[in-house]
């Protein structure tokens, strides 16, 4: 009896070893998957902004042009602008990888929504510029225990969202207030809204909404980095319609308040 409980154990334990054999392979692959498409994705990514800049700076460079000075300043401008966007996407590719090696640990410092918004919105000028933007975060807010940069490059990733899917000279509003222990900001827009059953997908890692009209050049990263930032910081992130009538987003996020109520 004896040794044929120990044959079942043993036949058991291979099993159960297959099994985890089989696990690890599936995350590799999974692990895989997500590296290639990460490598075609991310050389994609750097090479438009990269195109652009080159051709800017060779028109700019080449005498035989002789430009005229309002097409050498929207030259210049457009090298400032694929640069901005570069440089965002660069700090974007950093912070997930130190999320996914859970490097990425915000230090918390008492921080103020307001500065954080505006500041936010003046990095992503060139972006916004043809939308309307409203910064509506009341004066006497009480300040968030948060790593304000982290903070700022999620609310920029929501401003880049909703420059980039909200028609031109549409209205961008960034709303914040408290909410029990915590603050809450959002950024609400009136473009085409994220289908419903897309709502809680639109976070994972380069989920991005079935081409459509709305849809542009992206990397689905986006709101995967805001989600993973500001989970890190023990807070919560969400999308819904802005307006009362279902149209458009509004991307709305929760953060410890310093001293909570
Ligand atoms: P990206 O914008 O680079 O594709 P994100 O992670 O920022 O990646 O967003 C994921 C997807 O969610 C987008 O591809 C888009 O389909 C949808 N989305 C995000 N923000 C908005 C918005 N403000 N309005 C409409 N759709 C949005």
């Amino acid at each position: 009896l004896l040794d044929a409980m120990t044959d079942q154990t043993g036949i058991a334990l291979e099993r159960i070893a297959l099994q985890a054999d089989l696990e690890q392979a599936l995350v590799t692959s999974e692990a895989e998957r997500l590296r290639a498409a990460l490598l075609s994705s991310v050389s994609h990514d750097l090479r438009t902004p990269l195109v652009s800049i080159i051709g800017a700076a060779s028109s700019l460079a080449d005498p035989a042009l002789d430009l005229a000075a309002p097409a050498r300043a929207s030259m210049a401008a457009t090298i400032r602008d694929e640069g901005e966007r570069l440089d965002r996407y660069i700090q974007n590719l950093l912070d997930m990888t130190r999320l996914g090696h859970g490097a990425l640990v915000p230090k918390r410092v008492p921080a103020d929504l307001r500065e954080i918004a505006g500041s936010a919105r003046h990095r992503l000028r060139g972006a916004l510029r043809d939308h309307r933007v409203e910064v509506a975060v009341p004066d006497d807010l009480p300040q968030v225990l948060v790593d304000p940069l982290l903070i700022e490059q999620v609310v920029m990733n929501l401003l880049d969202n909703a420059a980039k899917y909200a028609p031109e000279g549409s209205r961008i509003d960034v709303t914040a207030r408290v909410d029990g222990a915590r603050a809450e900001l959002s950024v609400g827009d009136d473009g085409p809204g994220i289908p419903p059953d897309a709502r809680g997908r639109v976070f994972d890692m380069f989920y991005r909404v079935a081409e459509g009209d709305g849809q542009r050049a992206g990397t689905g990263l986006g709101l995967a980095i805001a989600r993973g930032i500001v989970e890190a910081h023990g807070g919560t992130i969400a999308a819904h319609p802005a307006r009362a009538d279902g149209r458009g987003t509004r991307i709305t996020l929760t953060l410890p308040l310093d001293t909570p109520a």
